[in-house]
């Protein structure tokens, strides 16, 4: 099955071989093909360059982009898609005075979400997040990263992981799961964190190892939450069954979590709303992706990661959804992208860049994903008839998507 997409207006984030990531002054400039056309052979690229160049207009589906901008399909690096229920209750008591912090004081936040997790089954937990994976589909991501974390028990945490794995499974968006038992501490183990990790690094990581149900391995290192040194710990753990740490740091407090996640090789740290000249110099010269969640900063009307200042001492930068019921009930993307430019001062060649290849980097798909590039997935996504790629962000709210395509077929 070939598909052949002509007349594209604009196809952006094109490069001839895999790059790793874009870095710095690197992120302001944006490959882009004029006057195009791609060529998918079922789920991937197999060609593409300009409309002058197209040798014969053969394909089994053909796909007039006149007008239209072609850019590789979102990169979604940190959700937490996979959840039961919803917080909205928590949403009025922020609006009428409660902090985040109070909310999770009282048992609500994350501990709320575990109980009733705890009590859905993996059906009715997979039919819930079923919906979601199809919402973000549509709304242009072509990759996810899930992580569990709402369970915080062995069987509510394999639940989750199992959801994750059969989500993958049934639907052609690539997912990516990471184990992430150290969200929060559950409520029996309130004054003993040490015994709440060894249940974690005992119990649940062998298993969870054994049966491949997780890449990575993600923590909470917060004030009030995990430590540097729980963090270290558990990251030493996770390392001995090869998982990749990919950890929440920095959101509340600069605490040393940076550091940490490099010294362990993390393939990113999210986050990062407290960043100090220390974490940002930490980052230079490391393999490690850190990643904005700008609709969480929205949602939560807490500080925006520092991306100008991040970018401009050399750094890459991701942008992911950070999708979850507590801090950002949104999946979208495209949202993220705007925030990135309206709040955060990103230019779009930067936010595009940070959307698509970086965010591909921080869950281990560039070499797969992120980019229009031969032998790449055909994950892609074509706009409405706009005048430019800036009209991408400029028109926050409206995702400007006219068709989404994930393996090569349309959504
Ligand atoms: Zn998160």
């Amino acid at each position: 099955m070939t598909t052949l997409i002509i007349n594209i207006k604009e196809l952006l984030q094109v490069e001839d071989s895999p790059k790793k990531m874009v870095s710095g002054k690197e992120m302001k400039i944006l490959p882009v093909v004029n006057d195009a056309f791609i060529l998918i052979e079922n789920d991937i690229i197999i060609n593409f360059g300009e409309m002058k160049d197209l040798s014969n207009l053969i394909a089994d589906k053909i796909i007039d982009a006149s007008g239209r901008i072609v850019l590789p399909a979102w990169c979604d690096s940190h959700t937490h898609i996979v959840y039961a229920g919803n917080r909205e209750q928590e949403f009025v008591d922020r609006i009428n005075g409660l902090t985040y912090e109070e909310i999770a004081n009282n048992g609500g936040g994350i501990l709320n979400s575990a109980k009733l997790l705890q009590t859905t089954s993996e059906e009715e937990l997979y039919k819930q997040s079923a919906v979601r994976i199809e919402e973000v589909m549509k709304l242009g991501t072509g990759a996810v990263e899930i992580k569990s974390g709402y369970g915080l028990t062995l069987d509510a945490e394999l639940k989750m992981l199992r959801v994750i794995k059969k989500l993958n499974k049934n639907y052609p968006i690539t997912i990516k799961a990471t184990f992430l038992g150290a969200h929060a501490l559950p409520f029996e183990f309130k004054n003993n964190k040490n015994d709440y990790l060894d249940v974690v690094i005992n119990d649940i990581l062998p298993i969870v190892a054994k049966e491949n149900l997780a890449e990575f391995i993600d923590i909470f290192c917060e004030t009030g939450y995990f430590s540097v040194e729980d963090t270290e710990r558990l990251l030493n753990a996770g390392s001995n069954y090869g998982l990749i740490p990919k950890i929440h740091v920095n959101q509340f407090n600069a605490i040393g979590g940076v550091q940490a996640g490099i010294k362990y090789k993390a393939v990113s740290v999210d986050h990062l709303e407290e960043m100090r000249d220390e974490d940002i110099n930490a980052l230079k010269n490391s393999n490690t992706m850190p990643v904005a969640l700008p609709s969480c900063s929205f949602f939560l009307s807490i500080p925006y990661t520092p991306a100008r200042k991040m970018i401009d001492a050399g750094l890459p930068l991701a942008l992911a959804t950070d999708y979850n019921p507590g801090s950002t009930p949104s999946g979208n993307m495209n949202f993220v992208v705007s925030t990135a430019c309206i709040k955060m001062k990103m230019t779009p060649e930067e936010a595009i860049n940070a959307a698509t290849i970086n965010g591909a980097y921080a869950m281990g798909l560039e070499k797969t994903h992120g980019s229009i590039c031969k032998g790449k997935k055909a994950n892609l996504i074509i706009t409405e008839q706009i005048p430019s790629y800036n009209f991408i962000p400029y028109s926050f709210g409206n995702n400007k998507i006219y068709q989404v395509l994930i393996e090569g077929k349309i959504i």
